[in-house]
């Protein structure tokens, strides 16, 4: 009897081994506390800091519709971050390589309730930093809810947090990407919510995603992938951290120095008190992460509160009557050409966002009631100027594309997008959309209206507008009439314009800008040859 019932009790406790389920939920969190270094010693972080390296590509900015990633940025920072106030210090050298290169030194300073930016991080400038001496600017409240995600989530502290607040953790199922298979919880953060993946191995977290939105991709997951752990300071830390989007890296991050607990003077977290009072509260709700990120990798764009305009310098978006029948849509960073026909109307590039081309659609139905926006020309596919396509799509307008683009907007437009913040998901997989392969000239008895395809340096495919009667060209790019002066000479974008106007057989007096405003071509022209 009694070797049975030892027996029992081994079979007992192979039964219960069979069946043992591997950790699941707060198991998960339980465990990455302890291979980081254990509850106790998180406790005790003060103070991070961490110098490191970050490389930054752009995946719509590419020379070709769907090719290679165009590599924006190489930076070196220096991170310092307060646990008790939650204050964080970024010291930044951008040296950015897109669209030109230049070096943009300065710092941000995010706590919970305000952003700060001290000196210039981008060409783009809004009012406030025009205005501050030296320059400076309060973030925006989708940038500061953007950095503050983004801190969340590379955080150290990020698994203790998790285990304080089970009652926010919850078990998901197991997340395949690739040919790894990862345990896996949702977190959730304010209107935030991660979904953390642990190396089953380890124990250690492996992936971070959010599901957001892009306004070319539609939903997309974006991932913060950790690797290369060592232990600094009795902490395991990551030292390779790399931002996947849609599984393409887009950001590298390479620490070189970590250290925890480093006395750090209480100064370097001071926003002054005129742009802590300016400062927007962290934007809440439907916050377009993925433009608010990315376009920093540009360093071109602005950081405002509207996307597409500086909400604290004009009142918004305008229309500029060029000619009788002919609108230039301005007051913002990007720009669009609304052209009457007798029945229905041409747009020139859907700048930006949804939004904004809900906002270009509105405008235009009240000048020109009862006309329909029959065609959308996307004067190239770059995200900035392509990024409300779905808009014009949903209301019927069929897309002129230039050559080698179509089948890229075709597969754009089939992708779902339920997380877009300006238009309800809908299958706009039917919209029509033609490729220019050299010219194509909309003609109604009145007037004729076209579109160039010219080769030029910036994208493959490049579509210039031209109204023949009013001659006005329109041009994305390669050209910003009005933004500043000419140069002594051509440059190679602004030789390809004067090469594809004389190829495309036109002859514009003006030249509208999907940057700038308005210029004469003469001058232009005139540097020919010089
Ligand atoms: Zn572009």
């Amino acid at each position: 009897m009694k070797r049975a019932g030892l027996l029992c009790a081994v079979m007992l406790i192979a039964a219960s081994c069979a069946t043992m389920s591997p950790p699941q939920g707060q198991d998960l969190v339980n465990r990455a506390v302890q291979a980081v270094g254990g509850a106790e010693s998180l406790a005790k972080v003060k103070t991070v800091s961490v110098e490191g390296t970050v490389r930054q590509w752009e995946p719509e900015q590419s020379m070709a519709a769907g090719g290679e990633m165009r590599f924006a940025c190489a930076s070196t920072f220096a991170l310092v971050t307060d646990v008790a106030s939650g204050a964080t210090r970024v010291d930044w050298v951008r040296n950015f390589q897109y669209p030109t290169a230049r070096t943009f030194t300065f710092s941000e300073i995010v706590t919970s309730d305000a952003g700060y930016v001290a000196g210039i991080d981008s060409n783009g400038r809004t009012r406030q930093s025009l205005d501050s001496n030296p320059p400076a600017h309060s973030m925006s409240g989708l940038r500061l809810a953007a950095s503050q995600r983004e801190l969340r989530r590379g955080s150290t502290l990020l698994l203790l947090e998790m285990q304080k607040n089970p009652d926010r953790v919850s078990a998901v199922p197991d997340v395949t990407v690739g040919a790894a298979t990862y345990p896996a919880v949702a977190y959730r953060a304010g209107d935030q919510t991660f979904t953390v993946m642990f190396d089953r191995a380890t124990g250690l977290p492996a992936r971070i995603r959010t599901l957001d939105y892009d306004n070319i991709w539609g939903d997309v997951t974006y991932d913060l992938v950790l690797s290369d752990w060592q232990t600094k300071d009795g902490l395991m830390t990551a030292l390779s951290r790399t931002y996947e989007l849609n599984g393409r890296p887009v950001m590298e991050v390479k620490t070189t120095n970590v250290k925890i607990n480093a006395p750090i003077a209480a100064d370097r977290f001071a926003i002054p008190a005129a742009f802590k009072a300016a400062a927007s509260k962290p934007a809440t709700g439907a916050v377009p992460y993925q433009w608010v990120i990315r376009r920093q990798f540009i360093g071109t764009y602005l950081d405002s509160d509207a996307v597409a305009y500086d909400a604290k310098a004009t009142s918004g978006l305008r229309l500029v009557e060029l000619a009788p029948g002919v609108q230039h849509v301005v007051g913002g960073s990007h720009n669009s050409l609304i052209v009457e026909m007798r029945e229905y109307l041409v747009v020139f590039d859907a700048p930006v966002s949804d939004g904004t081309a809900k906002w270009i659609i509105e405008a235009a139905r009240a000048k020109y009631p009862g006309k329909p926006v029959r065609y959308l020309v996307l004067t190239h596919h770059h995200m900035d100027h392509a990024g409300g396509v779905r808009a014009f799509a949903a209301q019927g307008a069929t897309i002129i594309t230039g050559k080698g683009t179509a089948e890229h907007f075709r597969r754009v437009l089939a992708v779902p997008f339920t997380r877009n913040p300006d238009l309800p998901s809908r299958d706009l997989k039917t919209t029509t959309v033609t490729e220019v392969t050299e010219r194509q000239v909309f003609s109604d008895g009145t007037r004729e209206v076209g579109g160039y395809v010219i080769d030029n340096p910036h994208s493959v495919g490049m579509i210039i507008g031209y109204v023949s009667d009013a001659k006005i060209a329109y041009v994305t790019d390669i050209w910003s009439p009005g933004a500043g002066p000419l140069p002594d000479k051509l440059t190679p974008p602004l030789a390809a314009l004067v090469a594809g106007v004389k190829k495309a057989g036109v002859a514009p007096a003006k030249v509208a800008g999907g940057h700038g405003s308005v210029g004469d071509y003469a001058p232009l022209a005139a540097l020919e040859g010089k």
